[in-house]
């Protein structure tokens, strides 16, 4: 089995990108590994410190090995968000593929210090660990939320970009480019969508000369991440859909056997409803046809 690197090079070779899916439970795993094997693609599923909580992190990382090692397919597993030293360090043990490092809370030169030291410190446990580094605002909460919050300010630069990547030795950067955390209500029902910067993600990848991800791609118009994959985004996060449509794929599951108590009978409504937005955000990131739109 090739490594996550190879993959993450392979894709940029290719002009495609690879997706990446956040999970908090088996649904989702299952979704997600299902959609990737029926397209034969590459996949990444996350888990923020919240989520790695809930499900345990040896846990997930020993259920996720045994896919890959079982089915020899390229899945592959991150640590999402990041926030300390020691949930970086725990994730490195555990054998995690990557570990997004974000200190994009603080000022960038504390950032770029903190950053730069976790990397050391990461790669001393697992040397072929990638770290990812986050830079700009991108809001917080992969979920549903009312208002859109000014991000004009915190948008990432070529300049500080470089920098950033060049002071810090992170294999990939997550800079701020009109992406954001979470959902507004209007993009649940499609009325309305978000948009990226595809010159200043361009801009961004001949300064920094690093594999970049684009966080919070839900709700994001189908023709700016097919724009913003060509620009040199590498991998792409989906969740707050995911999250929608797990809750749909529960509700209708019960609504349509209300007398039910078997989970294995009531749960396959989530992993359909989930896969189906997988499957669909998984062709567009791999430059395939899209059947329909999400
Ligand atoms: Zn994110």
């Amino acid at each position: 089995m090739r490594s996550f690197p190879d993959f993450l090079q392979k894709a940029q070779q290719s002009g495609v990108a690879i997706g990446h899916f956040n999970i908090s439970d088996l649904v989702l795993v299952k979704a997600v590994f299902d959609a990737a094997r029926e397209l034969n693609v590459p996949v990444v599923v996350g888990l923020s410190e919240g989520e790695r909580e809930f499900v345990g992190t040896r846990q997930i990382a020993a259920f996720v090995r045994s896919l890959r090692e079982e089915f020899d397919f390229p899945i592959f597993l991150n640590a999402d968000h990041t926030h300390s030293l020691a949930k970086g360090i725990e994730a490195a043990k555990a054998g995690f593929d990557s570990i997004v490092f974000d200190l994009s809370a603080l000022p960038i030169e504390e950032n770029v210090r903190q950053t730069k030291q976790a990397v050391e410190a990461m790669k001393a446990v697992n040397p072929s660990v990638l770290v990812e580094g986050e830079i700009g605002d991108i809001g917080t909460g992969s979920e549903i939320h009312e208002s859109s919050p000014d991000l004009s300010k915190g948008l990432s630069t070529p300049e500080e970009a470089k920098q950033f990547v060049e002071s810090t030795r992170v294999d990939i950067l997550a800079p701020a480019v009109g992406n954001m955390h979470g959902m507004l209500r209007s993009m649940v029902g499609g009325e309305t969508k978000k948009r990226l910067d595809i010159e200043r993600i361009a801009g961004i990848k001949r300064a920094a000369r690093a594999f970049l991800t684009l966080h919070g791609g839900s709700g994001t118009d189908d023709e700016d991440l097919r724009k913003a994959i060509a620009a040199g985004i590498n991998i792409v996060h989906i969740n707050t859909e995911l999250r929608v449509a797990w809750r749909h794929g529960l509700e209708h599951g019960l609504a349509k056997q209300p007398d039910e108590v078997v989970p294995y009978k009531i749960l396959p409504s989530v992993v359909d409803s989930v896969k189906q937005v997988v499957g669909s955000r998984l062709q567009l990131f791999n430059g395939r046809h899209v059947a329909h739109g999400t």
